[in-house]
Protein backbone atom coordinates (compact mmCIF):
# COMPACT_ATOMS: atom_id res chain seq x y z
CA UNK A 1 0.00 0.00 0.00
CA UNK A 2 0.83 3.54 -0.69
CA UNK A 3 3.02 4.96 2.36
CA UNK A 4 0.80 7.87 2.67
CA UNK A 5 -2.76 6.00 3.08
CA UNK A 6 -0.28 3.57 5.75
CA UNK A 7 0.46 6.82 7.95
CA UNK A 8 -2.55 8.08 7.90
CA UNK A 9 -3.95 4.53 9.18
CA UNK A 10 -1.11 4.72 11.55
CA UNK A 11 -2.57 8.25 12.47
CA UNK A 12 -6.25 7.66 12.15
CA UNK A 13 -5.48 4.60 14.20
CA UNK A 14 -3.81 5.67 17.47
CA UNK A 15 -6.04 9.39 17.09
CA UNK A 16 -8.96 7.03 18.49
CA UNK A 17 -6.92 4.28 20.55
CA UNK A 18 -3.96 6.78 22.02
CA UNK A 19 -4.25 6.47 26.25
CA UNK A 20 -2.55 9.45 26.29
CA UNK A 21 -4.26 11.29 29.85
CA UNK A 22 -3.76 14.60 27.88
CA UNK A 23 -6.47 13.61 25.77
CA UNK A 24 -9.06 14.88 28.69
CA UNK A 25 -7.84 18.46 28.39
CA UNK A 26 -6.87 19.01 24.69
CA UNK A 27 -8.86 20.19 21.53
CA UNK A 28 -6.92 17.63 19.26
CA UNK A 29 -4.43 15.10 18.48
CA UNK A 30 -1.67 16.88 17.01
CA UNK A 31 -0.83 13.92 14.65
CA UNK A 32 1.71 15.01 12.39
CA UNK A 33 2.56 16.95 9.37
CA UNK A 34 4.52 16.74 6.29
CA UNK A 35 5.65 13.58 3.53
CA UNK A 36 5.68 10.19 4.53
CA UNK A 37 8.28 9.96 2.04
CA UNK A 38 10.60 12.44 3.54
CA UNK A 39 14.39 11.41 4.35
CA UNK A 40 14.29 14.15 7.13
CA UNK A 41 11.85 13.45 10.06
CA UNK A 42 11.87 15.93 13.11
CA UNK A 43 10.36 16.08 15.93
CA UNK A 44 9.81 18.45 19.10
CA UNK A 45 8.35 17.83 22.46
CA UNK A 46 4.51 18.45 22.20
CA UNK A 47 1.65 21.09 20.67
CA UNK A 48 1.46 24.38 21.99
CA UNK A 49 -2.12 26.73 21.76
CA UNK A 50 -2.37 27.21 18.02
CA UNK A 51 -0.91 23.47 17.49
CA UNK A 52 -3.80 22.51 19.82
CA UNK A 53 -6.75 24.58 17.72
CA UNK A 54 -5.72 23.56 14.03
CA UNK A 55 -4.30 20.45 14.63
CA UNK A 56 -1.17 20.68 12.55
CA UNK A 57 2.34 20.61 14.38
CA UNK A 58 4.54 23.89 14.22
CA UNK A 59 1.73 26.38 13.11
CA UNK A 60 3.16 29.32 15.83
CA UNK A 61 5.65 31.50 15.92
CA UNK A 62 8.19 28.54 16.49
CA UNK A 63 7.27 27.04 13.09
CA UNK A 64 7.41 30.13 10.98
CA UNK A 65 10.86 30.37 12.27
CA UNK A 66 11.16 26.41 11.27
CA UNK A 67 9.67 27.21 8.10
CA UNK A 68 12.49 29.93 7.19
CA UNK A 69 15.18 27.47 8.12
CA UNK A 70 14.05 24.86 5.94
CA UNK A 71 13.75 27.57 3.48
CA UNK A 72 17.33 28.11 4.18
CA UNK A 73 18.74 24.78 2.55
CA UNK A 74 15.74 25.22 -0.36
CA UNK A 75 13.05 22.82 1.76
CA UNK A 76 9.77 23.49 2.27
CA UNK A 77 7.69 21.77 5.01
CA UNK A 78 5.92 19.43 2.25
CA UNK A 79 9.94 17.87 1.54
CA UNK A 80 9.72 16.99 5.80
CA UNK A 81 7.59 15.26 7.95
CA UNK A 82 7.24 17.02 11.32
CA UNK A 83 5.49 15.64 14.52
CA UNK A 84 6.32 15.66 18.02
CA UNK A 85 6.89 13.32 21.01
CA UNK A 86 3.73 13.73 22.72
CA UNK A 87 0.18 14.15 20.41
CA UNK A 88 -1.64 16.10 22.82
CA UNK A 89 -1.26 19.96 24.19
CA UNK A 90 -0.36 19.58 28.08
CA UNK A 91 -2.23 21.84 29.94
CA UNK A 92 -0.51 25.59 30.14
CA UNK A 93 2.37 24.07 27.47
CA UNK A 94 3.62 22.31 30.67
CA UNK A 95 6.26 19.98 30.38
CA UNK A 96 4.95 16.61 29.13
CA UNK A 97 4.89 13.75 32.13
CA UNK A 98 7.10 10.64 31.51
CA UNK A 99 3.47 8.97 31.78
CA UNK A 100 2.10 10.87 29.03
CA UNK A 101 5.47 10.08 26.75
CA UNK A 102 5.11 6.55 27.44
CA UNK A 103 1.56 6.68 26.63
CA UNK A 104 2.27 8.31 22.84
CA UNK A 105 5.52 6.28 22.36
CA UNK A 106 4.51 3.26 20.57
CA UNK A 107 2.16 5.82 17.82
CA UNK A 108 6.43 7.08 17.36
CA UNK A 109 7.45 4.26 16.87
CA UNK A 110 5.51 3.04 14.34
CA UNK A 111 5.10 6.62 12.44
CA UNK A 112 9.29 6.42 11.93
CA UNK A 113 9.62 3.02 11.24
CA UNK A 114 6.93 3.52 8.67
CA UNK A 115 8.51 6.68 7.34
CA UNK A 116 12.36 5.23 7.54
CA UNK A 117 13.60 8.76 7.70
CA UNK A 118 17.31 9.21 6.43
CA UNK A 119 17.39 11.64 9.34
CA UNK A 120 15.70 11.98 12.24
CA UNK A 121 16.38 15.62 13.44
CA UNK A 122 15.00 16.25 17.73
CA UNK A 123 14.05 20.16 18.25
CA UNK A 124 14.94 21.09 21.85
CA UNK A 125 16.36 18.89 24.35
CA UNK A 126 12.82 17.32 25.91
CA UNK A 127 13.09 15.62 22.11
CA UNK A 128 16.49 14.51 22.54
CA UNK A 129 16.49 13.31 25.48
CA UNK A 130 14.05 10.64 24.59
CA UNK A 131 16.70 9.17 22.20
CA UNK A 132 19.98 10.44 23.79
CA UNK A 133 19.00 10.09 27.36
CA UNK A 134 21.79 11.74 29.24
CA UNK A 135 23.33 14.04 26.72
CA UNK A 136 23.28 17.55 26.83
CA UNK A 137 21.77 19.66 24.29
CA UNK A 138 24.69 22.76 24.87
CA UNK A 139 27.06 20.31 24.10
CA UNK A 140 25.69 17.77 21.11
CA UNK A 141 23.83 20.21 19.42
CA UNK A 142 24.77 20.38 15.43
CA UNK A 143 26.08 16.60 15.64
CA UNK A 144 24.73 13.42 14.48
CA UNK A 145 24.52 10.43 16.86
CA UNK A 146 23.74 6.54 15.29
CA UNK A 147 21.46 4.56 18.17
CA UNK A 148 20.07 1.20 17.59
CA UNK A 149 16.62 0.54 19.59
CA UNK A 150 14.96 -2.81 19.83
CA UNK A 151 11.91 -1.59 18.49
CA UNK A 152 12.90 0.61 15.63
CA UNK A 153 16.27 -0.61 14.58
CA UNK A 154 19.50 1.71 13.77
CA UNK A 155 18.47 5.83 13.09
CA UNK A 156 20.38 8.81 12.81
CA UNK A 157 19.95 11.75 15.31
CA UNK A 158 20.74 15.08 14.88
CA UNK A 159 19.98 17.03 18.24
CA UNK A 160 18.98 21.02 17.52
CA UNK A 161 18.06 23.65 19.48
CA UNK A 162 14.01 24.23 19.99
CA UNK A 163 12.96 27.37 17.64
CA UNK A 164 10.97 28.06 20.07
CA UNK A 165 13.55 28.75 22.62
CA UNK A 166 16.35 30.47 19.96
CA UNK A 167 13.83 32.58 19.08
CA UNK A 168 14.65 35.19 21.41
CA UNK A 169 18.13 34.57 22.21
CA UNK A 170 20.36 36.32 19.85
CA UNK A 171 23.12 33.67 19.99
CA UNK A 172 21.12 30.19 20.64
CA UNK A 173 19.34 31.87 17.09
CA UNK A 174 22.38 32.12 15.01
CA UNK A 175 24.24 28.78 16.74
CA UNK A 176 20.50 27.27 15.27
CA UNK A 177 20.76 28.58 11.74
CA UNK A 178 24.45 27.74 11.22
CA UNK A 179 24.19 23.83 12.94
CA UNK A 180 20.70 24.06 10.35
CA UNK A 181 22.67 24.54 7.78
CA UNK A 182 24.66 21.10 7.83
CA UNK A 183 21.42 19.11 7.40
CA UNK A 184 21.83 18.72 3.65
CA UNK A 185 25.86 17.06 3.98
CA UNK A 186 24.90 15.38 6.70
CA UNK A 187 21.97 13.58 4.81
CA UNK A 188 24.44 12.84 1.90
CA UNK A 189 26.64 11.21 3.88
CA UNK A 190 24.03 9.28 5.64
CA UNK A 191 22.84 7.92 1.92
CA UNK A 192 26.25 6.98 0.82
CA UNK A 193 26.89 4.92 4.48
CA UNK A 194 23.89 3.16 3.73
N1 LIG B 1 6.60 23.32 19.98
C1 LIG B 1 6.68 21.98 19.84
O1 LIG B 1 7.54 21.32 20.42
N2 LIG B 1 5.83 21.40 19.03
C2 LIG B 1 4.89 22.06 18.34
O2 LIG B 1 4.14 21.43 17.60
C3 LIG B 1 4.84 23.46 18.52
C4 LIG B 1 5.69 24.07 19.33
Amino acid sequence: MDKTLLLDEINARHTLTCACTLRDTATRAVPGDGSADADILFIGEAPGKNEDLQGIPFVGAAGKFLNEMLASIQLDRKDIYITNVVKYRPPENRNPLPEEKAACREWLVEQIRLIDPVLIVTLGRHAMENFLPGKHISEVHGQAFHCVFPDMGERVFFALYHPAAALYNGGMRETLKQDFLKIPDLIKKTKNEA
